[in-house]
């Protein structure tokens, strides 16, 4: 059992989230989804890629099955939704949709995405019966309301993802006519990456006696960590690392790159040159992804290469080298990365590959920081500054 079931969530939700392969709940989702859970209006300060999707999304879906555990009553009624999410993109909206539909996988309830510049007949058709949780851009969504497409009078609970976004994009008196449409009784969830007066301000309307939760981006990475950075061009990756695993052969080590695509190529460079490396990330099957890390656990294959996502949930002693193939674009994520190794006590170092094209997001690490980052070379390596 995972440690969500301490959570208090459906075991269909809990069997989800194991498929998933999520064994612990992030801190936003430990904080978040217990005072969700019991109802109340909630307030929460996080960005994306620290699970706070599913730290709104489990709960409600939770509360959607608590009401009508058979599934059998309380259909949403044609036309309507008991669950509406916004969002201020169609990626993030189609990004949260997907999410949803993969933990209410064993469950009856249904999901639907709306959002605009696509046409809308597929979308009328598709509330036409009525959905459990709606996810949807503010501008559809109006026009569709509009439309007689679909009602909100039957909806228990509302989330506003990337709040603060949605203020950038003007979209705050959508939110305020749309809020206008709910049933006087309903739970309210935001989500905001910062909180700037007029998000307080915004939220403060919207929010009732709201449970205010935040993580604060990690700031301060164990000083036990020995961190480096090398400046080499985009082509030397690939052998840079191959030299660096010469060096690291004893210990466990693991690589990131930013994308699963990049992940795939990293192990196919290193199979050619005689090294062992096993990939994790999303596109890999739950047991491909438990073998992998069952290899770098028992030592059995020392070497495995993550994207940022992957490595969630990743708890692995002894890990000795973290290498950044690639930099991440967001700052907090370095923190996260090297984080992994000189656990428990035990010191560990970390040497991240930087193109010149990276440089921007090293100067973002910096800041974050409030320190350079030493710069190293490898041996016989000329600076490609
Ligand atoms: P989000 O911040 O909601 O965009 O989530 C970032 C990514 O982390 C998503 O791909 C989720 O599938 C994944 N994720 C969320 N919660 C967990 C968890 N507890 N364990 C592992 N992965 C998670």
């Amino acid at each position: 059992m995972s440690d969500f079931s301490g959570l208090g969530l459906a075991p269909a939700l809990l069997q989800a989230l194991e498929a998933a392969g999520y064994t612990t709940p992030t801190p936003i989702q430990v904080q978040a989804i217990p005072p969700a859970l019991s109802g109340r209006d909630v307030q929460g300060v996080a960005q994306t890629g620290t699970g706070k999707t599913a730290a709104f999304a489990l709960p409600l879906l939770h509360r959607l099955l608590q009401a009508h555990p058979d599934g059998r009553h309380g259909r949403p009624a044609a036309r309507s939704c008991r669950v509406l999410v916004l969002a201020p993109t169609r990626e993030l909206a189609a990004q949260i949709a997907e999410n949803v539909r993969a933990y209410a996988v064993n469950t009856p309830l249904s999901c639907a995405l709306v959002f605009g510049g696509v046409p809308k007949p597929r979308q009328i058709r598709e509330l036409a019966r009525g959905v459990d949780v709606l996810v949807a851009t503010p501008g559809r969504l109006l026009d569709l309301m509009s439309e007689g497409a679909v009602s909100l009078a039957a909806v228990q609970a509302w989330v506003l993802d990337e709040a603060d976004h949605m203020l950038d994009l003007g979209f705050i008196e959508p939110i305020r006519r749309i809020g206008r449409h709910l049933p006087e009784q309903h739970q309210s969830l935001l989500f905001t990456a910062t909180l700037p007066p007029e998000m307080a301000k915004l939220a403060a309307g919207l929010l009732h006696d709201p449970v205010k939760v935040a993580v604060a981006p990690q700031a301060t990475p164990a000083e036990r960590i020995a961190q480096s950075v090398l400046f080499v061009a985009p082509q030397e990756k690939r052998n840079v690392l191959r030299a660096l695993l010469e060096h690291t052969r004893h210990g466990r080590t693991l690589v990131f790159t930013r994308t699963k695509h990049g992940a795939d190529k990293v192990v196919k460079s290193l199979a050619a040159a005689g090294i062992e490396a096993a990939a994790i990330h999303g596109n890999k099957s739950q047991p491909q992804r438990e073998r992998a890390l069952a290899g770098f656990r028992d030592g059995s294959c020392p070497v495995l290469i993550a994207t940022d996502i992957a490595a969630r949930g990743i708890d692995v002693e002894g890990v000795t080298h973290v290498i950044n193939f690639d930099l991440p674009n967001v700052a907090e994520s370095y923190v996260h990365r090297i984080g992994r190794t000189a656990r428990a006590g035990a010191s560990g170092m970390a040497i991240s590959l930087c193109g010149p094209e990276e440089r921007p997001f090293l100067r973002d690490i910096e800041k974050l920081l409030h320190r350079k980052v030493p710069v190293a070379s490898l041996p016989g390596q000329k600076q490609a500054a």
